[in-house]
């Protein structure tokens, strides 16, 4: 299929959903008069996004957001505030491979909608982490995840289907999840800090500010990327987008994101029940960083992992 095309049968799939199993409030005008970004938005967080009016999306809460606040920024400018349209900036479309100069579908996060669905601060986020029982049949230890919009869910699809496959236990043994961090040299909050984000096998993935410690974000890159791609078809199927579709590639990077990647999930979004799984083993936790800090020592990579290593030992990151 041409990406026209599939653009063609993601705006009907998205319409017919939304349209059809969106609630109906007094406040919902017809589908014609509503962005397609609006739909998208009301059709997979359908429990938070409840409707759109006047350019506004409104909350199951009642309060409302401005859509789009009519400023052209630019990518920088992006980088430091979005309004709600931009999370939209580029569609997320698997046809594009590799990605071409600047195409970071999915990387333009709006702070103040993430932050009204998982949380503004470390504590309303980690009043909704929940252990995914990640990868048991591998030998892979619990990660904490949130539950809120079905994320928890979400990963524990994938985590059952990634056990089904044997040689896939060297990608996805070593995860990262929760971690209220800002992205590295920004200062905005990583999408890991909303729980909604996982980093698998570090250690051997590759990651643009790694590659090349002293890229701007305008730099022009060769894109590396050697990571599985039969593990990455899983996650997207379940309505998470790859960091290594980005130009600024973060191959190791899987974020819960099914509003991007909606045609997959199916758009779907049930009613997030509570997942029960044990905590990870912290003996086996630290036994895998002390490896890693002996065998990888390099630049930023290493200071990553360090902070990476105290939060997770000392537990500072832990909603116990
Ligand atoms: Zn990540």
């Amino acid at each position: 299929m041409s990406s026209k095309r599939i653009a063609l049968y993601i705006l009907l799939l998205t319409t017919f959903v939304a349209c059809s199993s969106a609630p109906i409030t007094a406040n919902r005008l017809s589908c014609d008069s509503i962005p397609e970004g609006a739909q998208r938005l009301i059709a997979a967080y359908p429990d938070h996004v409840v409707g759109y009016e006047d350019n506004m999306i409104i909350f199951s809460d009642g309060s409302r957001m401005i859509y789009d606040d009519g400023k052209k920024r630019t990518i920088d400018e992006m980088h430091l505030e979005q309004d709600v349209e931009e999370i939209f900036f580029q569609e997320y479309d698997k046809g594009v491979y590799p990605p071409p100069y600047g195409y970071d579908p999915g990387r333009y996060r709006c702070a103040a909608f993430y932050g009204k669905i998982y949380g503004n601060t470390r504590e309303e986020v980690a009043q909704n982490l929940v252990y995914v029982n990640w990868c048991p049949k591998h030998g892979a230890q619990p990660v904490l995840f949130t539950k809120v919009a079905g994320a928890a869910e979400a990963l524990q699809r994938v985590s059952d289907e990634l056990d089904e496959y044997p040689e896939l236990k060297e990608w996805v043994l070593n995860a990262q999840t929760f971690n209220w961090r800002t992205i590295q040299g920004m200062k905005r909050l990583s999408p890991h800090g909303y729980g909604i984000a996982i980093d698998l096998e570090a250690y051997r993935s590759h990651y643009w500010k790694w590659t090349y410690p002293r890229a701007e974000e305008h730099a022009v890159m060769k894109y590396h990327n050697t990571f599985n791609m039969k593990v990455v078809e899983i996650f997207e199927r379940h309505g998470f987008i790859w960091g290594g579709r980005w130009y600024h590639f973060d191959t190791m990077h899987f974020e819960y994101r099914p509003e991007m990647n909606m045609p997959e999930y199916g758009i779907k979004a049930t009613t997030p029940k509570v997942i029960t799984a044990k905590k990870p083993d912290p003996k086996l936790e630290r036994r895998f960083y002390y490896k890693v800090f002996k065998e990888h020592k390099h630049g930023n990579y290493e200071e990553q992992l360090r902070a990476e290593f105290y939060s997770r030992v000392f537990k500072t990151t832990y909603h116990e």
